[in-house]
């Protein structure tokens, strides 16, 4: 039975680059999983490609060129892969059937393009979080709450599709499910909301 400090959550990164939407993703998911015991790995990220400064100095960060297939060669059956297209929902007994929760690194997109199925082919059991896509610190916060934390995925508080103040003039609907904090707010990556609003002259859909 997989314990905290045995548990991983891996996130292939998928995406040729790495921009700052998916830096404060995986530096949020960095720092809790680290302040958790747990640990995190950003698998698949080429050699060539330069990390963001801030993202590099995050603790808790375990940067990997190989891809999960190779670093878990030896416990393909331990792994499961969180998959917004599987039949099964996850739940906090599969704490104890697997060790490794995989996640695509993908940024989101509305309408969802299925990127995940990249990862779907390659055999793993998958578990699903609900009807809704989640961002990928989400669907990581997410499963820690269930796996570790023993939480039912249908007893976690949620904000769907929040909006985001950019100006008194504008407003910005996010097309994903958040988990909610004590003060009824969405859980957002420290640096979302300004990356969002500085970026709100793109159109928001250039972000995702
Ligand atoms: N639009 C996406 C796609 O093309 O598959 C979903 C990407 S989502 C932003 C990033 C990752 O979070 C997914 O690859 C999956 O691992 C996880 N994820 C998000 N929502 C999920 C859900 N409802 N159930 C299971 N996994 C989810």
């Amino acid at each position: 039975m997989a314990d905290q400090t045995t548990r991983a959550f891996v996130v292939e990164h998928l995406d040729p680059e790495l921009g700052p939407w998916s830096a404060l993703e995986y530096a949020a998911i960095a720092r809790e999983s680290h302040d958790r015991g747990a640990r995190f790995l950003l698998s698949s990220v080429p050699a060539e490609l330069q990390m963001p400064a801030d993202l590099a100095a995050t603790r808790g960060l375990e940067v990997e060129q190989r891809s999960v297939e190779e670093i878990f060669a030896d416990r393909k059956d331990r792994v499961c892969l969180l998959d917004p297209s599987a039949k099964v929902e996850l739940s906090p007994e599969d704490g104890d059937t697997f060790d490794v929760f995989l996640f695509g690194g993908i940024l989101g997109d509305d309408p969802p393009r299925d990127r995940t199925s990249e990862l779907r082919k390659k055999g793993y059991v998958g578990r699903r979080l609900g009807p809704k896509q989640m961002t990928t610190d989400t669907a990581v916060r997410v499963t820690r709450m269930v796996v570790h934390e023993k939480v039912p995925l249908e007893e976690i508080p949620y904000v769907d599709y929040p909006e985001i103040l950019i100006n008194e003039h504008e407003r910005t609907e996010m097309p994903f499910r958040y988990v909610k904090d004590a003060n009824n707010e969405p859980i957002m990556p420290d640096g979302m909301v300004d990356l969002i609003k500085n970026d709100a002259d793109k159109g928001v859909g250039d972000l995702f």
